[in-house]
């Protein structure tokens, strides 16, 4: 790192203090500016004895800077932004500062889309510690990307999950290998229209030159009409048809490789389509098909994922929690081989719900709503199915259990995030849980 640099850092997040812990520890010169108050913040006073900090809005020495490092969660036309930006300041993200300060010695596996970005990340680091590799996974998961010790030569690999915030300015991040699972409505009130919120996940292949690996799903629609603006040559996977990384009745083809999915332990249609992103992905590496296998094996599900709870006098309960749109619901319909008693709702991003009728014509026994979004998506599900409109979480929960029948499963998959009522979809899910174990 350049140490002559004048850093800003305007954003108060993880990743805001993991990249100006870094920038202190390698001898430069940072200032941090948060918009929230102090108090907002649990560690404020810490933070002000470790850092030039303000708090409550930014204020022109947040300019006294050569570039700004922007945390994901600032809208982009922040005024501060703007008025930077007309000075000429360089603003840039977490990832693109890490990408710029890391050791060359390691590699990075960069993975974005709507959906299965946790589950995969945290399966492709799992097949490279199994086979032995210096791996780390961070970025939007865990630990930030610049929390990691990336500047020394001791990683082989970084796994990196972005959201795609994290993939705004990002004027030379250039992963080695990048994989785009998908692209789907969500977050639609931070985006002009879904065709911006679509391109930034692009930009995830923009510098990546012939050498480099871009990993994209052929079944894809929306990623098939921007493909043009990948400047590689691309490796696709599917469920549906013939790729060069391919699913057919329980089995993976990968190129002259084939691995039994039957006894992975992530199950489902979109999971097979996270395993074969994951080999895909570190084909590169050389990693025995024995390695390989057993890593599919012995991988641990990530909890809050079509998560299963318990059963109950012959009901079976499932978490979903972390289904936050409506994309991921239709994958939470279609896991069962029987119609289920799913609840939806929570703190709504602008979708139209009603993309989730047909299935829920098919697949729902009976929809139980809660939450910010439960009138609204009354309204969006009429006619679909029998609909119960409860707003207090726990009485939901206990409605369609006792509702329930020997044989039926009640599955919480909301479609929505959890602010409305919940820290997070951790907290969300854990409570469900908490919930479903006292029935018993
Ligand atoms: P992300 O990190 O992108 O949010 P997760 O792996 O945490 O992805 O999964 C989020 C939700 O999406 C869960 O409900 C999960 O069951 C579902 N899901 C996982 N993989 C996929 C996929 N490939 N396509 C659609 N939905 C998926």
């Amino acid at each position: 790192m350049d140490a002559n640099i004048r850093y800003t850092v305007i954003g108060l997040a993880r990743s805001g203090i993991a990249a100006a812990r870094k920038i202190q520890s390698l001898g430069g010169e940072v200032f941090i500016s948060e918009y929230n108050p102090a108090d907002a913040h649990p560690q404020w006073n810490v933070l002000q004895t470790e850092f030039a900090i303000e708090f409550g809005g930014h204020t022109q020495r947040a300019l006294q800077c050569d570039c700004i490092i922007v945390s994901p969660g600032v809208p982009p036309n922040t005024p501060i932004l703007r008025e930077a930006a007309s000075r000429g300041i360089e603003i840039i993200s977490e990832i693109e500062f890490g990408y710029r300060i890391k050791s060359h010695a390691s590699k990075i596996i960069a993975v974005t889309g709507s959906n299965g970005k946790s589950t995969t990340v945290s399966l492709i680091h799992h097949l490279l510690l199994q086979a032995g590799m210096r791996s780390v996974l961070g970025g939007n998961i865990g630990t930030a990307f610049t929390a990691h010790p990336i500047e020394e030569p001791g990683l082989d690999v970084i796994v990196l999950e972005l959201s795609s915030f994290q993939l705004e300015r990002v004027p030379s991040f250039r992963p080695d290998v990048a994989v785009l699972l998908n692209i789907t409505p969500d977050h639609l009130n931070r985006y002009p229209d879904f065709d911006a919120y679509a391109q930034t996940k692009f930009n995830i292949f923009a510098h990546q030159k012939p050498t480099d690996v871009a990993i994209i799903n052929g079944d894809d629609p929306v990623i098939k009409r921007f493909a043009s603006n990948i400047p590689i040559a691309t490796t696709a996977f599917s469920t549906e048809s013939a790729a060069p990384c391919c699913y057919q009745d329980g089995v993976i083809r990968c190129g002259d490789r084939f691995f039994d999915a039957s006894r992975a332990t992530i199950r489902g249609k979109h999971n097979h389509a996270n395993i074969m992103a994951a080999l895909l992905a570190v084909q590169p590496f050389g990693i025995p098909q024995k390695i390989l296998q057993k890593g599919l094996e012995t991988f641990t599900p990530l909890p809050h994922r079509l998560e299963y709870v318990r059963t109950i006098d012959n009901v079976e309960f499932y978490n979903d929690s972390k289904a936050t749109n409506t994309d991921s619901v239709k994958y939470a319909l279609q896991a069962f081989n029987q119609p289920i008693r799913i609840i939806l709702g929570g703190a709504g991003k602008g979708e139209d719900y009603r993309i989730l009728n047909p299935l829920l014509k098919k697949y729902a026994k009976k929809i139980y709503l809660t939450g910010a979004t439960a009138k609204e998506m009354e309204t969006a599900f009429r006619g679909t199915a029998e609909i119960a409109l409860i707003p207090n979480f726990a009485e939901c929960i206990q409605t369609a259990w006792h509702e329930a029948t020997p044989g039926d499963k009640v599955v919480l998959s909301p479609a929505c995030t959890s602010y409305d009522a919940f820290a997070n979809f951790e907290e969300r899910g854990n409570r469900f849980k908490e919930i479903v174990q006292a029935l018993a």
